[in-house]
């Protein structure tokens, strides 16, 4: 990996994906920011994650006029995790932070990372609290997915923490071992050690532009989240698997009875048709959890780049 000779002070890493509208307030708000940090050595990475809008036309005119803003065009759209990896691998900065580009980290808050950061932290991640703004089913189910991979998982994840954090050198360094497909940081990023801190903010309305994360696509990636930070739900079909051998094994007893004392027999078509239902249902979700471990061996088995790389432009 190459990187640049001198080391410069401060990076933002900014995944950006079809976000024309937003990078030019996000760099306005940004330079704002670190004059207020009395920072003037930083660069702003922007990693484009196969946008098909104008979004790297504004950044490369943004560059004409400031060689600080520097990019990494990706060869297409590697999603969002992916791109944050790209940036931060190339990011040269003492300490990296990485934000949307939508504005919805507000840029207002960079000074409480840095000051935290020059207190000693490596790690000063942020935690979103949700107000009315947010969608209630947005809310509900990032609420779920926390909760559920909290139990999953050995190591916790705290609710509302994004991708919206400062990482020391340190920290950055320790990340590029990290070469895993199916990248999940907010999971592995509290499993690192080093010094933690969080700080909690309330996100901006997106300034321009639309979420690229439909109902589907969460539910995806909080599949991906839970599969990628524990093997727990492997172990569910042997605990469902033992639950239902002990209900059948009851149910037996009661159709011994009946056949042996009563009178009865043959009755019981619909228990015996809801039982293999039921139990084929939940064979099928074993069998589903086991396919996507399953997948995802398969996909790191064959050990390919996170990212492909079709131009950048990183020199100061
Ligand atoms: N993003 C990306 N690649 C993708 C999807 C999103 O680089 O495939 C970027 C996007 O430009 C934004 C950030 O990731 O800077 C978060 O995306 P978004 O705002 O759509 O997610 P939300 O805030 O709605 O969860
Ligand atoms: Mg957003």
């Amino acid at each position: 990996m190459e990187q640049n000779s001198k080391h410069i002070e401060l990076s933002v890493v900014i995944p950006t994906c079809n976000e024309e509208g937003n990078i030019r307030p996000m760099y306005e708000q940004l330079c704002l920011v670190m004059e207020q940090v009395h920072i003037t050595d930083f660069e702003f990475i922007f990693v484009d994650d196969g946008s098909t809008d104008q979004s790297l036309l504004h950044v490369r005119s943004l560059r004409v006029k400031d060689s600080r803003v520097k990019f990494i065009q990706l060869s297409r759209n590697f999603g969002h995790q992916n791109a944050l990896k790209a940036g931060l691998d190339h990011a040269t900065g003492a300490a990296v932070i990485s934000m949307d580009a939508d504005l919805q980290h507000p840029p207002a808050l960079i000074p409480t990372l840095v000051e935290k950061w020059k207190q000693g932290f490596e790690v000063v991640y942020t935690i979103r609290r949700d107000d009315q703004k947010v969608p209630l089913l947005k809310k509900w189910t990032s609420k779920g997915f926390y909760r559920i991979t909290n139990k999953l998982s050995e190591i916790p994840m705290e609710e509302g923490t994004a991708d919206f954090r400062l990482l020391d050198r340190k920290v950055v360094e320790a990340l590029r071992q990290f070469n895993e497909t199916h990248l999940f940081l907010r999971g592995i990023i509290p499993s690192l050690g080093f010094k933690q801190m969080g700080i909690p903010y309330t996100p901006n309305a997106r300034v321009s532009g639309q979420t690229k994360y439909s109902f589907s696509k969460m539910l995806r990636f909080a599949l991906n989240g839970i599969t990628s930070s524990s093997a727990k739900p492997l172990y569910f079909s042997i605990y469902a698997g033992l639950f239902f051998a002990l209900l059948a094994f009851l149910y037996g007893l009661y159709a011994v009875y009946i056949a042996a004392f009563t009178s009865e027999a043959i009755t019981g078509w619909t228990s015996i048709i809801a039982s293999i239902l039921f139990i084929g249902g939940i064979q099928l979700i074993m069998i589903g959890i086991v396919g996507i471990y399953l997948g995802k061996l398969f996909i790191q088995s064959k050990n390919r780049p996170l990212y492909l790389i079709t131009e950048k432009e990183l020199k100061s």
